[in-house]
């Protein structure tokens, strides 16, 4: 099973990629650029290619992430335009940095309503992937549904995948955090939210998962990211992911609040620990 977290990119793929060995980590996790912004990044392809060698030879998995401020579903033409371009490119970015997938989360309708805010994502989602042909994955990450957030239950974001022209392109990234915010699960009810992953055909889509605790409770709808058994959600029920059969190809990435990475060495540790903790009971 691969563990591991978000590393900074500002010192380039290599860089990240030992990092995240040294942390312990042999998934991790970068943006592809300045996630508070959009402008147009030049990578260092030298590097990428250094980087991507470096993750084959140690089998670290690496995922990209799209910056937050795109919206798939907006109802302007300027912002939809820059949002394409964007994820166009990180796609290529990811591409070259040999990650598997870029994360990207759904839409906002910002007032326009549901019905509008999807039929515009799929919309969006549609010129993206007409423009990418590559081996990335877009994948669609699922909300807490804070504000007019979109995207919080499997079967709305299977809906959204099929109804594209490219469900081939699409994975998912599955947000602990998010979806107990969103009242998608907690302990007692996780045996349900992964039949009903299955049943849908959710899971076998699922990418990538973003390990987090929450600040914020059960059905808050507030994306609050915690420390591992530190928040609402706790370890008892956060380990039920660890322990999942079904779920133990995929790679987990903690996305939790920490003041250096450092401290994720310590993390990842006893994510280590609780994978063994418990197992075979
Ligand atoms: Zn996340
Ligand atoms: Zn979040």
């Amino acid at each position: 099973m691969k563990l591991g977290c978000h590393v900074s990119i500002a010192k380039g793929l290599t860089k990240a990629a030992e990092q995240a060995q040294a942390l312990g980590a042999d998934t991790f996790q970068i943006f592809t650029k300045n996630p508070r912004g959009l402008k147009p990044k030049k990578i260092n392809v030298e590097d990428a290619i250094k980087g991507v060698a470096f993750c084959k030879e140690n089998e670290i998995t690496v995922i990209c992430h799209t910056p937050y401020i795109t919206n798939l579903s907006t109802p302007k033409a300027d912002l939809q335009e820059v949002t394409i371009r964007s994820i166009v490119e990180d796609l290529n970015i990811a591409e070259a940095y040999g990650a598997i997938g870029a994360v990207v989360h759904c839409g906002k309708h910002v007032g326009e309503g549901e019905e509008y805010g999807l039929k515009r994502m799929i919309e969006t989602l549609d010129i993206i992937l007409e423009q990418y042909d590559g081996p990335t994955q877009l994948l669609l990450e699922n909300t807490a549904g804070q504000g007019t957030e979109m995207g919080l239950d499997p079967q709305t974001l299977m809906n959204i995948r099929n109804q594209t022209n490219y469900p081939e392109k699409i994975g998912f990234c599955f947000d602990t955090c998010h979806a107990f915010a969103a009242g998608q699960w907690n302990e007692e009810t996780f045996e349900e939210f992964i039949t009903l992953a299955e049943e849908t055909g959710y899971l076998e889509h699922i990418k990538v998962i973003h390990f987090n605790d929450s600040k914020a409770p059960f059905k808050s709808r507030k994306d609050r990211h915690e420390k591992i058994g530190k928040g609402e959600i706790g370890s008892k029920a956060l380990q039920k992911f660890l322990h999942c059969e079904k779920l133990k190809d995929i790679p987990f990435i903690l996305e939790t609040p920490v003041e250096k990475e450092e401290e994720y060495k310590e993390e990842i540790l006893y994510l280590k620990e609780l994978v063994s903790a418990g197992k075979g009971e």
